[in-house]
C-alpha cells in the first residue's frame, strides 16, 4: 500500500488501565460487602449527591415539567424512530422447529432476558440519546424489568431530560446513581431493585471497567473505549462538511480519535486548513476536548484509490464510518468493518447518535472487526429445545451410547441404554 499520512496520531488510546482497575475493584468489593449504604457513600463522594436514589412518579412528573416542550417532542420523535428500527430487528428473530430425522423434532426460541440495566452517562454531557437507545431497545425486545441509571448532578439529581427520555421509552425504575456504584446497584440488586441479567450502555473508563469486572455474573453489551469515527471522502466531497463532521466527533472527549481517509490531496489539505478554525469556534469545554483529540489522536491519510481507502477503513474498523464519495452503492457493498455506516453527506454520525433510528451504542477501538452494536438481539437469548418419539429416539440413542463409550463417558452411555431397553425390550443393542 502507498498510504501517505498527512497527519499522524501522536497517541493511541491504549493507556495503562491498572489504576482504573484498582479503583473499581476497591469500590465494587466495598459495595458488595456493605450494600446500599456503601453505594450512597460513593454517590456523595463522586457526585456530591444526597437526594432520593430511586425516582418516584412525582419526581418523574416534576422532571418532565422542566423539559421544554420542543425538546420533549424531539425526544418523542427520536424514540419513535429507534422503536421502529428495533421492531424491524425483532422481526428478524424467528422461533422455528424442524424434524431433524423422522420422529426427532428440535427448535429454537428467542426469550428476552428478564431484567435489563441501562447505564445512561451523564457526567460531562447530558446523554439524553443514550437513554433512548438503550431503554427503547430493551423494551422492544420484551424485557420484563428495565432499570435506567444515570449520575445525579449536585443538588439537582439526574438531568430532567434524561429522566423524561427514560420514562417515555419504557424504564420501570429510574436510579439516580452513576459510575461504579450505579453499575453495582443494578448488578447486586441494591435499593430493592431486581438483579440485572444484562448491563448495557456507554460510560467512562470507570463504568466500562466495572461492567468488564462483573461480566459473568451479569451479561454486558460490550467493553467500550473512547468513541471513534472515520470519514472516507473523494474529490466529490465538500471540505467544509468533512471538516465539520470531524470536529463534531472530536468533541466527544480528549482521546476520541477522528480519521479522514481520502484519495484527493486538495481535499485533505483544505480540511487540514479548516479544522482548527471550527474547533476555535466551539464553546470552551467542547473546544478543549476537540482540540486535544485533534492534536493527539487525529489522522489524515492519503490513499491511491477507493479500493485502498476501503481496505484502510476495514483495517481501522471504526465505530462510526461515513462515506462522502461517488457511487455509494459500491461502498455499501464493499465495506466490511464498522459499527454504523453513514452514506452520503445528507446523513451524518450525529443523526445516528441522536435521532435517526439506528442504535448509537457501538463497538469502539477496532471491535467492529468482530461485532456490531447494541440491538434487540443483545437482550434476547437464543435457546433450543427438542422432543422425540421412541422411533426418533432410537438411532440417536444408539449413536450417543457408542460416542459416549468411545469418549470414556459411561454414565452418558447408560442414559441412552436405559431408554433403548425400556422402549425396545426385545432388541439387542451393541
Ligand atoms: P459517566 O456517567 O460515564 O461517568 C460519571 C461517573 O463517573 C460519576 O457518577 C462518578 O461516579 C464516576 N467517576 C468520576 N470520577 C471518578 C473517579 N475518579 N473514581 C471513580 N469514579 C469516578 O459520564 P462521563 O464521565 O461524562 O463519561 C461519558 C462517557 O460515555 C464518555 O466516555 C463518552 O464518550 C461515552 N459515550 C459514548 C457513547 C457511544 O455510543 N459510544 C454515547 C454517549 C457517551
Amino acid at each position: 500500500m502507498a498510504r501517505e499520512y498527512l497527519k499522524k496520531a501522536q497517541k493511541h488510546s491504549t493507556t495503562d488501565a491498572s489504576e482504573t482497575q484498582r479503583i473499581v475493584r476497591e469500590i465494587l468489593d466495598d459495595i458488595e460487602a456493605r450494600g446500599d449504604a456503601a453505594a450512597m457513600d460513593y454517590a456523595r463522594k463522586f457526585d456530591k449527591y444526597d437526594g432520593p436514589i430511586l425516582l418516584g412518579a412525582e419526581d418523574i412528573e416534576r422532571a418532565a415539567a422542566q423539559v421544554p416542550r420542543q425538546l420533549r417532542r424531539d425526544i418523542e420523535f427520536s424514540h419513535a424512530n429507534v422503536k421502529k428500527f428495533a421492531e424491524a430487528q425483532k422481526a428478524t428473530v424467528k422461533d422455528f422447529q424442524i424434524e431433524v430425522i423422522p420422529g426427532l423434532t428440535a427448535g429454537q426460541k428467542a426469550i428476552p432476558v428478564t431484567t435489563a440495566g441501562c447505564y445512561v452517562p451523564g457526567g460531562r454531557y447530558s446523554h439524553i440519546a443514550s437513554a433512548i437507545m438503550t431503554v427503547t431497545t430493551a423494551k422492544v425486545a420484551g424485557c420484563e424489568n428495565i432499570i435506567a441509571c444515570s449520575p445525579p448532578r449536585p443538588g439537582i439529581g439526574i438531568a430532567p431530560a434524561i429522566v423524561y427520555a427514560a420514562h417515555v421509552c419504557g424504564a420501570d425504575r429510574i436510579l439516580a446513581m452513576g459510575g461504579v456504584q450505579g453499575v453495582a446497584a443494578m448488578t447486586f440488586g441494591l435499593f430493592g431493585l431486581p438483579k440485572a441479567n444484562i448491563l448495557v450502555g456507554p460510560g467512562n473508563q470507570f463504568v466500562a471497567e466495572a461492567k468488564r469486572m462483573l461480566f459473568g455474573r451479569v451479561g454486558i453489551d460490550m467493553f467500550a473505549g473512547p468513541t471513534d469515527s472515520l470519514i472516507l471522502a473523494d474529490r466529490t466531497a465538500d471540505p467544509i462538511i468533512v471538516a465539520a463532521d470531524l470536529v463534531g466527533q472530536a468533541e466527544h472527549g480528549y482521546n476520541s480519535p477522528v480519521w479522514l481517509v481520502t484519495d484527493h490531496r486538495p481535499l485533505a489539505e483544505e480540511v487540514l486548513r479548516l479544522v482548527p478554525g471550527l474547533i476555535d469556534d466551539l464553546p470552551e469545554l467542547n473546544r478543549e476536548n476537540a482540540r486535544a483529540a485533534w492534536r493527539d489522536y487525529a489522522e489524515v491519510i492519503l490513499c491511491e484509490g477507493r479500493e485502498e481507502m476501503a481496505a484502510t477503513a476495514d483495517e481501522y474498523a471504526p465505530e462510526h464510518l461515513t462515506v462522502m464519495a461517488a457511487d455509494l452503492d459500491w461502498w455499501l457493498n464493499r465495506l466490511k468493518c464498522y459499527g454504523s455506516l453513514f452514506l452520503g453527506e445528507e446523513t451524518t454520525v450525529a443523526f445516528g447518535d441522536k435521532a435517526s433510528g439506528t442504535n448509537h451504542v457501538l463497538p469502539t477501538s477496532g471491535a467492529a472487526s468482530y461485532t456490531g452494536g447494541l440491538s434487540v438481539h443483545k437482550f434476547m437469548k437464543i435457546v433450543t429445545w427438542q422432543r422425540a418419539t421412541p422411533e426418533g429416539m432410537k438411532p440417536v440413542a444408539e449413536a450417543t451410547a457408542r460416542i459416549s463409550r468411545f469418549e470414556g463417558m459411561e454414565g452418558h452411555a447408560r442414559t441412552a441404554d436405559i431408554r433403548l431397553r425400556k422402549y425396545f425390550p426385545d432388541e439387542d443393542f451393541v
